[in-house]
């Protein structure tokens, strides 16, 4: 087949630029008919082969009617950020350049690119400059590398090599985190062996904040091996908690300490909020997000560990074939991460930073805190009320009956001028309100709130 590589490189590169250039003038969500989206990707696999030029030109066509406007300036759901014009880029040329980062030999360049990366984003998370990194896919897997080190940490310490005995006979551990914890402890904690009946639930403030007392107790009740999980950024509230006291609790009791900071961790970039995240350099791992603060494309997080040969001694595995291998002492980028094959992540990483400068990053913090609270003083003038201490870019919201906040979360996205999702917060439906895109300016938090509270105003109208 004849392809010009050129041509359909670029028309796909003009088609992403395109949708990006018409992203804030359409509705947030398209809301498809999913079935004739179903219809459009599917019927049987053609046989014989298709020219690449058609194949996109089908995927565009096909796709077209379904995207959402997560790039764009006014999707405040999940925490969901954008992808930066350079981040996107990068990534493009890491899929062109068709670059594996398992190891020097595999790609020189992204072996670089991952360590340039890692180094600059431990100085801007205040992180040990001696802490291994592993760019996997997210703050998911972060976590679950997290705990995996911890698990064989602090079951070597009461005698017990887990890497070669499994989990079976083992002495049970304790994973010690808050009730407000992200679900995906929950999750690694089910896939690492250890059960949901291991987690420790430890009581959390009003804004969702480890309470250390009861840390304390919790700690001092137990008596074999130790994980503490503890967050940097409350999915709901954005609240941190008390890393220095907590982490120092939990060494004196001779845990581990994984900090989960999918995002929250991005607090440590500005002068303004690093206080939220005082202490963060005493834990012995981390996770976190590229794709979400930083505004890196999906998939990219980063986990971090001080201990760098215990990470490696976890994560690495050998074979024969595995030409240019690391050891525990001398590590690879695959050493660090779940898995050997995987996109060069770095170079979207590195492009994002080189993008903002560290100056640019802790602006682009400082600016979605303000925005943040921006749209929850709007919000609360026209007669909403604001569920937490807005510390950082998170935003709880409540509006009208609350039997009918459902109602008005529907109507919202129907609506299209942003969208917002639901949350349950200590027993309150709440809208919820995450700022994390870079492109997100003041008129759109204007335009957004404005559009909020008339949705509100019209479910409480049509309901009489
Ligand atoms: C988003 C998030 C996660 C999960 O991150 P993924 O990138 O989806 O794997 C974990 N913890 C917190 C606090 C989060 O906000």
């Amino acid at each position: 087949m004849d392809v010009d590589l050129h041509q359909l490189f670029t028309r796909a590169a003009a088609e992403a630029a395109r949708h990006r250039a018409a992203v804030a003038d359409r509705p947030v969500h398209p809301s498809p008919d999913q079935g004739s989206l179903d219809a459009a990707f599917g019927g049987p696999l053609p046989t014989g082969p298709t020219h690449p030029d058609r194949v996109v030109g089908a995927l565009i066509a096909a796709a077209s009617p379904g995207l959402v406007g997560t790039v764009g300036p006014r999707f405040f759901g999940f925490v969901i950020g954008g992808a930066s014009p350079a981040a996107t880029a990068a990534d493009m040329l890491a899929a062109g350049w068709d670059q594996c980062a398992y190891n020097e030999v595999l790609s020189p360049a992204a072996a670089a690119a991952e360590r340039a990366a890692a180094t600059w984003t431990k100085q801007l998370l205040g992180l040990p400059g001696s802490a291994s990194v592993g760019f996997v896919t997210g703050a998911q897997a972060a976590n679950t590398v997290g705990l995996a080190v911890g698990r064989q940490r602090v079951l070597a310490n009461v005698g017990w090599d887990v890497a070669r005995d499994g989990l079976f006979g083992a002495p049970r551990v304790a994973i010690v985190a808050s009730e407000d914890r992200h679900a995906t402890i929950d999750r690694a904690a089910r896939l690492l062996g250890f059960g949901t009946r291991s987690i420790e639930p430890v009581a959390a403030t009003a804004q969702g904040a480890i309470d250390v007392d009861r840390l304390r107790t919790a700690l001092d009740s137990l008596s074999g091996p130790v994980i503490v999980c503890l967050q940097a950024g409350n999915v709901n509230t954005g609240a941190c908690d008390d890393l220095r006291t907590a982490t120092t609790l939990a060494h004196e009791h001779g845990a581990w300490v994984h900090v989960d900071g999918a995002f929250g961790l991005w607090a440590a970039a500005s002068p303004r909020t690093a206080h939220l995240v005082a202490g963060i350099e005493l834990a012995d791992s981390w996770g976190t997000d590229a794709h979400k603060w930083l505004n890196v494309p999906y998939d990219c997080g980063l986990a971090f560990c001080a201990d760098a040969s215990l990470h490696a001694a976890t994560m690495s595995y050998a074979a024969a074939y595995l030409t240019g291998s690391g050891s525990v002492s001398d590590p690879v980028l695959g050493d660090l991460t779940p898995e050997s094959s995987r996109r060069a992540r770095g170079f979207a990483v590195w492009a994002a930073l080189r993008e903002l400068g560290s100056d640019g990053l802790t602006e682009l913090v400082d600016r979605c805190c303000d925005l943040a609270r921006r749209m929850a003083r709007r919000l609360e003038s026209g007669g909403a009320t604001i569920h937490n201490d807005v510390v950082l870019n998170q935003v709880l919201v409540s509006i009208g009956d609350p039997a009918r906040i459902d109602g008005v979360i529907d109507a919202v996205q129907r609506d299209g001028t942003c969208w917002v999702g639901g949350t349950t917060w200590h027993g309150r439906r709440l809208i919820r309100i995450s700022v994390s895109n870079a492109t997100t300016t003041e008129s759109d938090i204007d335009v957004a709130a404005a559009a909020i509270l008339a949705a509100a105003t019209a479910v409480e109208q049509s309901a009489g």
